[in-house]
């Protein structure tokens, strides 16, 4: 089987979040029974520099009124695996994916129609075949829709489409001038197609001309068709829903687990949960922060956006900062928010700590180092900090929605059997008992190390979930031999 999986970002070449993990893995094992390829925009990071990828294909791309150069490079990551990284200076060699400080570059359609039609154009000259294309959110979203535009690459003539939506808040939604620069036939721009109240909607595409839909967990993909996690689209994808379904994602154990985690001082395992405490310590050290060692530390690793649940965050944390706990919140994000959880931390500095920065390492320290994860967030397709804190030892409090749902399993005392801990409304009142349930069980050892031990044995591993894939693509590949 031929794969090209496309994404606008992958570890270890470029990540903003959850895509950036996905893509970062699961094209790779898939390479272990079949041919992919993964193809990304070159942002010149130290990573694609240092990846040998070597100049394979070079070609002028008008798009819109502007004409660029399309620089193709390639590199073989393993037998069966090729990463490719489409370049063009201007238009990728910034500081930031898809934005700045100052917020998203304003040429960002410019810049992934550049790379989709990159990719066709490539695969064209090559005549690269291809069984499955899979296409990841709104900046491959166009991809399903090129495909099945005449004329047809000869190599793509039997080419099934996927599109995962890995979060519906962000459909590359842009004003109805951008839709005269993708040329793409009048009559796509209708309600029906890529209109979306007298814009260009680029997620609508992967929606309608994709032959499978994908969400990356089972209750997202039941929530997504309703009114209230639809963001607008929820009609359409309830009209597709033959067509979509849920895959959770799974986690890469080889650079989330603190047996083997080279960003930790002290590892440790569920047997041997000693060095958990002693990165506490560290942390504590590191970022001279006065608290107790022995009472509990609650942390966030999160984008400060409305999705994470950050507005319900400020409004418990008064009444939360009163508890005998320390508060850790990583993560960078919405000016506005930015600012009010500065404040907050630096009015209770021995209670909470801001660390307003984007640091892989500092993530995976608070994961070793943290006694509990909160994630309020309003909505998660799946969410995979709650699932390496599983494995740390680090007790999920988080909102039942999405993957959030899936993958945690409420705590029952009386039967010792769960992960963690779930609320269902959005009420600060209800959230707080919660989290003091929580935090009244962490004073009972014994029942805390049993939830501890519960977590860390569960398996969310990449090689149990990259089978429901192929099922999936094996489906798909069957389906249209019966069509012929
Ligand atoms: P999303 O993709 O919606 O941001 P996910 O939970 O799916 O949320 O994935 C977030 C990923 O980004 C995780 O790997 C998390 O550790 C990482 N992350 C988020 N914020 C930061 C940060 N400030 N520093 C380091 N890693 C972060």
């Amino acid at each position: 089987m031929n794969i090209l999986y496309l994404s606008s970002e992958a570890v270890p070449f470029a990540k903003t979040g959850g895509l950036g993990d996905v893509a970062g893995v699961l094209p790779r094992l898939l390479a272990q029974s079949a041919n992919v390829s993964l193809m990304l925009p070159d942002y010149m990071t130290e990573s694609i520099k240092g990846s040998g990828a070597l100049v394979v294909d070079r070609f002028p791309l008008t798009v819109g009124t502007q004409d660029f150069e399309a620089v193709v490079k390639k590199t073989v990551c393993a037998p069966g695996f090729s990463v490719y990284f489409i370049a063009n200076d201007l238009l990728f060699g910034r500081e930031g994916l898809y934005g700045d400080a100052a917020g998203d570059y304003g040429d960002n359609f410019i810049r992934f129609l550049f790379f989709q039609k990159a990719v066709m154009e490539h695969v064209r000259r090559e005549q690269l075949s291809f069984d499955i294309i899979h296409c990841n959110d709104w900046q491959t979203a166009l991809v399903p829709l090129f495909v099945n535009m005449e004329p047809r690459p000869e190599s793509l003539r039997r080419v099934k489409t996927v599109f995962s939506i890995h979060n519906l808040g962000y459909q590359g939604i842009f004003p109805a001038a951008a839709f005269a620069e993708s040329e793409l036939p009048g009559h796509l721009f209708s309600a029906e197609y890529l209109e979306f109240y007298g814009n260009l909607n680029c997620m609508k595409a992967g929606i309608i001309f994709s032959d499978r839909l994908l969400t990356v967990s089972p209750t997202y993909a039941r929530e997504i068709v309703g009114a209230e996690k639809g963001f607008g689209l929820d009609g359409l994808l309830a009209k597709f829903s033959s067509k979509l379904s849920g895959i959770l994602n799974g986690v890469d154990y080889s650079l989330w687990d603190p047996r083997n985690d080279p960003f930790i001082e002290h590892r440790y395992s569920a047997a041997a949960l000693a060095g958990k405490k002693k990165n506490k310590q560290a942390l504590y050290k590191e970022l001279a922060i006065a608290a107790a060692v022995d009472s509990p530390l609650l942390v966030m690793i999160s984008r400060i956006s409305a999705q994470k649940g950050v507005d319900l965050l400020l409004e418990l944390l008064p009444a939360l900062l009163q508890e005998d706990l320390h508060f850790i919140f990583l993560g960078v994000g919405d000016r506005a928010w930015t600012g009010e959880l500065g404040d907050v931390a630096g009015r209770f500095p021995q209670r909470m700590t801001f660390l307003n920065c984007f640091d892989e390492k500092l993530a995976h320290r608070l994961e070793a180092a943290a006694d509990m994860l909160f994630m309020p967030s309003s909505y998660e397709p799946c969410g995979l900090n709650q699932i390496y804190s599983l494995r740390y030892g680090t007790v999920p409090v988080v909102r039942a929605t999405g993957g959030l749902e899936d993958s945690v399993q409420e705590f029952d005392p009386q039967t010792r059997q769960g992960t963690g801990f779930k609320f269902k409304g959005s009420d600060a009142a209800g959230v707080l008992a919660v989290i003091r349930r929580a935090l009244r069980m962490f004073a009972d050892r014994d029942l805390w190390r049993k939830l501890q031990e519960n977590g860390m044995g569960m398996d969310f591993s990449w090689e149990r979930v990259v089978p429901h894939y192929f099922d999936l693509y094996k489906k798909m590949l069957s389906e249209d031999a019966q069509h012929v």
